[in-house]
């Protein structure tokens, strides 16, 4: 439960998670409302990507809780979060992290081959992704022959491809420049609101922080809410 009484999708809670010596988190806690886009805004080195990374089942706090959709993440089995993290949550990176060896359309089909779905389909579904994200004509590329952010738009494409409940999205724009940055920004929201897919978004730039509903900072290992908050357009 929040402060306010309801429960989010996921939510973090009084998590803490250290690197050897270097405290990351240290208490910290936030609830995400389903279909809601949440900036975790913070300057560097302040755990915002600690943050992302329990919320998303990839590292396992030394104390606190985390929930997805009322299940305890934290204490499932390391093949049980990674088949939450392969069936439910997508991911985009600063640096798309492609497969330099695939096609740009085996890269967004990627999910739903993982899935268990056959490799016609999950083509299919993947070249429809290139339309929609003015990609078409590039399904054929190697990530070595698109531009930053034509990459960085077949990263998202990746990520929502097999409809996540979540998109974790860290420093998504870090890498481009602004009118580029803007572009992905513009699609994510977009693709995202368009199927009910709720967003974390990890964010030191204020400008890609004002794309999301909501704000938090996260400082020395702790999350302080913003008063401002969005309504949803
Ligand atoms: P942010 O995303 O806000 O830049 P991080 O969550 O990446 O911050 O890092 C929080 C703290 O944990 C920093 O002091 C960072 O140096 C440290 N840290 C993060 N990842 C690791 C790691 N894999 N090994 C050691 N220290 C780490």
């Amino acid at each position: 439960m929040t402060a306010a009484g309801q429960s989010g999708i996921i939510e973090a809670r009084d998590v803490v998670l250290s690197f050897g010596e270097t405290p990351a988190l240290r208490g910290a806690s936030v609830s995400v409302a389903a279909g809601e886009i949440l900036a975790i805004m913070g300057p560097s080195g302040s755990g915002k990507s600690t943050l992302l990374h329990c919320l998303a089942g990839i590292l396992v706090p030394a104390s606190g809780e985390v929930y997805f959709d009322g299940r305890r993440v934290d204490t499932m089995a390391e093949n049980e979060r990674s088949a939450l993290r392969r069936d439910r949550f997508g991911f985009v990176f600063q640096f798309g992290q492609l497969v330099p060896e695939l096609t740009a359309e085996e890269n967004v089909a990627l999910p739903l081959l993982l899935g268990g779905a056959r490799r016609g389909e999950a083509l299919r579904q993947a070249r429809i992704w290139f339309a929609r994200l003015g990609l078409d004509g590039l399904e054929q590329r190697r990530s070595g022959e698109l531009s930053g952010g034509q990459a960085q738009r077949v990263a998202l494409a990746r990520g929502l491809v097999a409809r996540p409940r979540i998109l974790f999205a860290d420093e998504p724009t870090g890498a481009l420049d602004s009118i580029a940055g803007e572009q992905v920004m513009d699609l994510l929201v977009d693709s995202a609101r368009e199927q009910g897919t709720t967003v974390v978004l990890v964010t030191h730039e204020p400008r890609v922080a004002a794309y999301a509903n909501r704000e938090i900072i996260v400082r020395d290992g702790k999350a302080h809410s913003l008063t401002l908050e969005r309504v949803a357009s």
